[in-house]
């Protein structure tokens, strides 16, 4: 069904003891551990897409030994379990040691295309990296992994992947933040999916202990495994590739920044050990998606007050986590001076990425110098007049720009009275925009066209998941369906998703669980 070729086991360090029992793990980069076992798996959903990549079949999909290695009860030919090591920066303080404490390895598979894929479970229980947790996952947080990493990659954004979504059977407790008091909820797991899951944090930790000779080899092997197609001269050292493939990790890093901008998603715990080496979406947690846009929006209840993570900071926070990776990779390094000069590739990426990619959300053939003071100030006026940011690019999208109407726009308003307010600047600002576009002389359709392409019709927005949510904890997976069906298109008006594309109701703006979600998943 797969074949597996565990070059990480192979070729990197391991930890001499095996067993869940909690320890700090030293001079190894992976710990052999065993899935704990569920008492009733039950697929509730899987990725074609995702299947079809790892060239699998619908009866592989629905065969029972895949049900039984999805859920961590059984091994295919080839699998082993096993957690992997790393620390992280978190909310900007050095927390040591954090490990995948709830994510077990089955191995990496390579598909007829020789790609490689590693795939995990997310919740198969715990590992010696689980700390004080269950290493359990909750239906809850596990189906909106499954969902956001699927609507990202076909949003067309670095993300890791998610090939399944399996029921336990089990109950999870867990300490819910909106009264404080444990509930059992159903658990389920994630198969996840990517090229890597090597961290920030995975060379941090070696790093913090001054472990130059691990830091080294899993340096050797990110670069060989993770980063094949980056030529260096055979005899080049590895002191100088390192400033050049950092810079790599800068550009991509930065590429991803700006997609996040683009479609208003908020990751939530942007800390470093949930920094993918690969610049993909890693670590689906209390993430969100801007609905009135607000660049200082977090939907990270424990975020909420210092606002760390919040919309509009990510591009910076990236780029302090980057700053992490370097001060570590540095000790490779004679003198820290080439890796600072390669952060200089986040910055050169990022503004190029995120002006190109505003003039396209505004269907703008290109960025000129005296755009920005256009997108400043209509943003500054979405913010204030709590403007939904999809449903606004859409309509502006569709708006006959040879008469523009205010009116057009109203239905992104979330509130009545503002829309009393804003609509003359609004009909101003469209007056100035309408006068930009021309000088690009586009057609409408072609503009139109080009706008939808870049604006998404559908994100996953946090009541639309909680549905979905409800629903499936009952045994209903149908919303389940609804919604990744239109996740799976879209940037497509199609009737069938029609009821999807609306703004977010008035009973789910502040309610705990919709609108705002802790950690604790
Ligand atoms: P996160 O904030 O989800 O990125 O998690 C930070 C660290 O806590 C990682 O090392 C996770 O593996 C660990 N962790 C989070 N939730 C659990 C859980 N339920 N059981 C065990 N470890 C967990
Ligand atoms: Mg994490
Ligand atoms: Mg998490």
């Amino acid at each position: 069904m797969l074949s597996f070729d565990n070059r990480l086991l192979n070729e990197l360090p391991g930890d001499p003891i095996q067993g869940p029992q909690l320890r700090q793990v030293h001079g190894a980069l992976w710990s052999r551990v065993d899935a704990t076992p569920v008492s009733a798996p039950r697929m509730l959903a899987w990725s074609p897409e995702m299947a079809t990549t790892l060239g699998l079949t619908a009866a592989d999909m629905q065969s029972d030994a895949m049900l039984q290695a999805l859920s961590g009860n059984g091994l295919l030919p080839g699998m082993q379990h096993y957690a992997t090591c790393y620390g992280g920066h978190q909310f900007g303080n050095w927390a040591g040691q954090l490990g995948d404490g709830r994510a077990i390895f089955l191995g990496e598979t390579v598909n007829a295309a020789g790609e490689r894929w590693e795939l995990q479970l997310k919740g198969a229980g715990a590992t010696p990296y689980s700390r004080r947790a269950d290493g359990r996952a909750v239906l809850r947080s596990s189906l909106r992994e499954f969902l956001c990493s699927e609507a990202m990659f076909h949003l067309g954004i670095p993300t890791t992947r998610a090939l399944s979504l399996v029921a336990t059977g089990d109950s999870v407790i867990r300490d819910m933040f909106y009264d404080g008091h444990p509930e059992r909820e159903p658990g389920a797991i994630v198969c996840r999916v990517a090229p890597s899951f090597i961290r920030f944090g995975h060379f941090e930790l070696p790093a913090s202990r001054a472990d130059i000779d691990l830091l080294r080899r899993l340096t050797e092997f990110t670069m060989q495994r993770d980063f094949a197609n980056m030529a260096f001269p055979a005899d080049m050292p590895l002191h100088e590739r390192v400033p050049i493939w950092f810079g790599e990790i800068c550009r991509r890093t930065a590429l991803l920044m700006a997609e996040w901008m683009r479609v208003g998603f908020v990751h939530g715990v942007m800390n470093t050990d949930n920094m993918s080496i690969l610049g993909l979406t890693i670590d689906y947690g209390p993430y969100g998606w801007i609905d009135n846009f607000d660049p200082g929006w977090t939907p990270n209840t424990t975020d909420a007050s210092g606002r760390r993570y919040c919309f509009g900071r990510q591009p910076d926070i990236a780029r302090w986590n980057l700053e992490r990776l370097a001060e570590a990779l540095a000790l490779l390094l004679p003198e820290p001076a080439p890796l600072v000069e390669s952060l200089g590739m986040f910055d050169s990426t990022y503004g190029q990425a995120w002006s190109q990619g505003l003039a396209a959300k505004f269907g703008l053939r290109d960025w000129q110098d005296d755009d920005a003071a256009l997108m400043s100030e209509i943003f500054e006026l979405m913010t204030r007049a709590e403007v939904d940011m999809t449903m606004f690019f859409r309509l502006l999208g569709d708006m006959d720009m040879q008469a523009p109407k205010a009116e057009a726009l109203r239905a992104a308003f979330y509130r009545e009275e503002l829309w009393e307010d804003f609509h003359p600047p609004l009909y101003s600002w469209l007056q100035r925009y309408g006068e930009r576009l021309k000088r690009d002389n586009l057609s409408q359709e072609a503009r139109q066209t080009a706008m939808h392409k870049v604006n998404p019709r559908f994100v996953l927005r946090n009541y639309l998941a909680q549905q979905a949510i409800d629903q499936a904890t009952e045994g209903d997976t149908s919303m389940l369906q609804q919604l990744f069906s239109a996740m799976r298109q879209p940037y497509d008006d199609l009737p069938q998703h029609a009821a999807l594309y609306a703004l977010r109701p008035d009973w789910a703006r502040q309610k705990a669980g919709c609108s705002m979600l802790s950690c604790s998943s």
